[in-house]
């Protein structure tokens, strides 16, 4: 089936086109340390998009819920020093200005794939936007979703797969792969992979990666952890830098099987 992916550019990378573009970092911003030492790993074994959480959605409010506007300048600190493009997650149509000099790509979280209001505003950017799929959003939902931001002049969307609600309780998510090969022929969005999320498991982050790239996804967003017992968000399904070094390997075979190649850091 031809491609008819249109690809979305986010500083030198385009996401969608042949190459695949892998996104990595911890859930959350910690410290000017942890994420610094974390950005250097993942570039170092060739991730080209850094991520970092900074206003974190939590299902308990007791939890660690994100450094906030103090990670701002730890997040802009660290894209100087390693030049990676940045994503982090939006969570208030408020903080649109404010993050806009910062973010290379706005995230949207599975959590808000239904929030409008947001969905709007970030119509009025031209940066582009990760959507992450509802957890309990129907693929048709999404794609409406999608189009909410097109049609209030952002067509730089990006979609993401994190997993789905399902009766199945072994596991945080049920990674839906169907999905990546259903978006990748009935639309014209690029889409991505997030196993960690979708997982919810260190070591199933892994196999359920290279499972979505065999089924076509542009790319993948992973979490990343230099000690994931010490993180304050979603440790369980951190990989190590070790383990994300064993992914980064193993991507490039699968890849290289089907004629495609990792989008490689300038
Ligand atoms: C995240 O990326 O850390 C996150 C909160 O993801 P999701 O919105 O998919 O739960
Ligand atoms: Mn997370």
């Amino acid at each position: 089936m031809k491609n008819t992916t249109s690809p979305v550019q986010v500083g030198d990378f385009a996401i969608g086109s042949s190459n695949f573009v892998v996104m990595a970092g911890p859930c959350s911003i910690e410290s000017l340390d942890q994420f610094s030492e974390t950005a250097n790993i993942v570039k170092e074994y060739g991730a080209t998009i850094l991520r970092g959480g900074m206003f974190k959605l939590r299902t308990n409010p007791e939890t660690f819920q994100g450094m906030g506007r103090e990670a701002f300048d730890i997040a802009r600190e660290v894209k100087k020093r390693t030049s990676m493009p940045f994503i982090s997650e939006i969570t208030d149509p408020r903080q649109v200005s404010d993050m806009a000099e910062l973010v290379d790509v706005f995230q949207v979280g599975s959590r808000n794939m239904h929030n409008y209001a947001l969905l709007k505003e970030l119509g009025h950017v031209k940066k582009p936007v990760l959507l992450k799929r509802g957890f309990s959003g129907l693929i048709s939902e999404w794609l409406l979703s999608a189009e909410y931001i097109v049609k209030h002049g952002n067509p730089n969307v990006i979609l993401c797969e994190r997993g789905i609600r399902t009766f199945e309780t072994a596991t945080r998510n049920t990674f839906d792969v169907n999905a990546i090969a259903f978006v990748k022929q009935n639309s014209n969005f690029p889409i991505i992979a997030d196993p960690s999320h979708g997982t919810g498991a260190t070591a199933l982050v892994t196999p359920v990666a290279l499972a979505a790239a065999a089924a076509g996804a542009d790319g993948l967003i992973i979490e990343v952890h230099p000690r994931p017992s010490e993180a304050l968000s979603d440790g369980f399904q951190a990989l190590t830098p070790e383990m994300f070094k064993e992914l980064m390997i193993k991507l490039e075979r699968v890849l290289n099987a089907l004629d495609r190649k990792i989008e490689k850091p300038q």
